[in-house]
């Protein structure tokens, strides 16, 4: 039968500690061991630089010499970190001997107690143990828990500690109570904290005091979902995800991105819809947002890459501001720092560009960019953001302005995902070569010098280099343009 451990959580602050051993396992200890203000004594004839420091600094208290029984004399606990092994069940032996507890890093054996794998969100703290079964198995736990829990738990706790006895007071009954705590962990307050406005928070929290809060108030999030590989969400957006009550999914999310949300979220693809033009569509997405908030939903607004790059997301939080729905921000990454760094392009680079431009085809009211001069700049890398048909005659304008027909460009397709493919050519023979190999939307164009890196520099999906490629022929990009 495997061993039960009995859970238990030490204060070891003013308290006598002993680390035995002087090298990077105990240095490790000892940094956690400080964090519960014990009272630390390393013992060992050398110590790492770091541990040198915390000496000098009067942190710790170091006997330099080896072991000794009597080091045990005063101690609470003892740790083993020693990588002497005679050593470590001396010290076992010893410590059994007084009836102290004992960790011998590594040996679960040897060991009378174990050190968890933490989750720190102080004063929450998450222990997870094996038993020293499998460390493994509770580093895993351990990340999982990690990226599941936001790092203002800690502040949101100790702001619950504070107003403990008031809600007490408040809120006398136990089930209006629990309501109350819902509503905290929940609601704006908990929101205050995580935008790090702790004053808000307070605030928010004494008046609910004095007239508790009717429904819960809903919130949107909205929500940049990379540009494809899930693997990109931020630990913000998944978790995001798996608040959800409702999410309105674009039309460019990745399928598998919205695998990861909470089952039972109503999904609502806000895409544009046939013969829908884009005002109707926004006007859509609005009334969605607005509706499900006011209802006290939980929704998350999911776009592709990032929402406030050629994503609308600045004219959908006007509109939220506008309602006085409560709502946040978080950021994904966009296709052009995906793009490039999946096709090995780095946008700037000290020989090659100084600067970089994202640039798209319209505004508002449709009209083309018109800042051509800002193009022009060898020294600066251009990404430009649009569909594929509209890519291409960008291109030619573009060289119309001035251009270099001969600047190197790389034409990235569905990037990030498995089916990514990477086109690297020339401004005049672009055109030509994105027909030849059947390039489609969404596709992301990189025009600059540092296009030149990508032949080494590649890593991920298909790479088509035509560079050394002969121009087409006029009649040839003609007959790319047309079709
Ligand atoms: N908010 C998005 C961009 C929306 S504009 C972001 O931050 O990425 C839509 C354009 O982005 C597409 O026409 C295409 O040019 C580009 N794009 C988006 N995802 C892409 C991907 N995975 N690969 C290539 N281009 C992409």
């Amino acid at each position: 039968m495997s061993t039960f451990l009995f859970p238990l959580f030490t204060n070891l602050s003013g308290r006598a500690v002993v680390v035995v051993g002087g090298g990077e396992v105990a240095w490790r200890k000892v940094q956690l061991l400080a964090k519960s203000q014990a009272v630390i004594t390393v013992v060992s004839p050398e110590l790492t630089p770091s541990l040198q420091q915390w000496v000098e600094q009067g942190k710790i208290t170091w006997q330099a010499r080896p072991y000794l029984s009597q080091d045990l004399a005063e101690v609470w606990l003892v740790i083993a970190a020693s990588d002497d092994i005679a050593l470590n069940a001396r010290i076992a032996y010893d410590a059994e001997q007084r009836r102290i507890f004992a960790n011998v890093v590594d040996d679960a054996e040897l060991s009378s107690c174990q050190v968890p794998a933490i989750v720190d969100r102080a004063p929450i703290t998450v222990a997870i143990s094996s038993a020293g079964a499998a460390p493994m198995v509770a580093r895993r736990i351990r990340a999982r828990i990690e990226s599941s829990l936001d790092h203002s738990l800690g502040a949101l706790t100790e702001l619950l500690q504070r107003y403990r006895s008031a809600i007490k007071l408040a809120f006398p009954q136990l089930k209006a109570r629990r309501c109350f705590y819902d509503w905290l962990l929940d609601g704006p307050v908990a929101n205050a904290i995580q935008a790090q406005q702790f004053t808000l928070a307070a605030t928010l929290l004494e008046s609910a005091l004095q007239t508790p809060p009717a429904a819960p108030t809903g919130e949107v999030i909205l929500v940049g979902a990379g540009p494809g590989d899930p693997g990109l969400l931020t630990q913000h957006a998944l978790r995001a995800l798996n608040q959800a009550d409702v999410i309105l999914v674009d039309r460019l999310v990745d399928p598998a991105i919205l695998e990861l949300a909470r089952r039972d979220a109503l999904q609502i693809s806000v895409g544009k819809q046939v013969g829908e033009d884009h005002h109707a569509t926004q006007r859509r997405i609005h009334q969605l947002m607005v509706e499900h908030a006011q209802q006290g939903q939980t929704v998350v607004r999911l776009k592709g890459g990032d929402a406030f790059i050629f994503g609308r997301g600045g004219e959908e939080l006007e509109f939220l501001q506008a309602h006085n729905i409560p709502y946040k921000v978080i950021p994904g990454i966009t296709a052009a720092l995906a793009c490039a760094a999946y096709s090995g392009i780095p946008l700037t680079h000290r020989e090659y560009a100084q600067s970089v431009q994202l640039v798209t085809a319209h505004r508002k009211d449709d009209s083309p960019i018109e800042n051509w001069e800002a193009l022009r700049d060898p020294t600066q890398t251009v990404v430009v953001y649009m569909g594929l048909q509209q890519i291409l005659q960008f291109i030619t304008r573009l060289q119309a302005a001035g251009r270099s027909a001969d600047t190197h460009c790389a034409l990235i397709e569905n990037g990030s995902r498995p089916e990514q493919r990477t086109l690297l050519s020339r401004l005049d023979t672009l055109a030509h070569h994105a027909k030849q190999y059947h390039f489609a939307s969404p596709s992301l164009l990189i025009i600059g010098a540092v296009c030149k890196l990508a032949p080494e520099l590649h890593w991920f999906g298909e790479q088509i280099n035509t560079i050394d490629q002969a121009a087409p022929t006029f009649a040839d990009t003609e007959l790319a343009m047309l079709s």
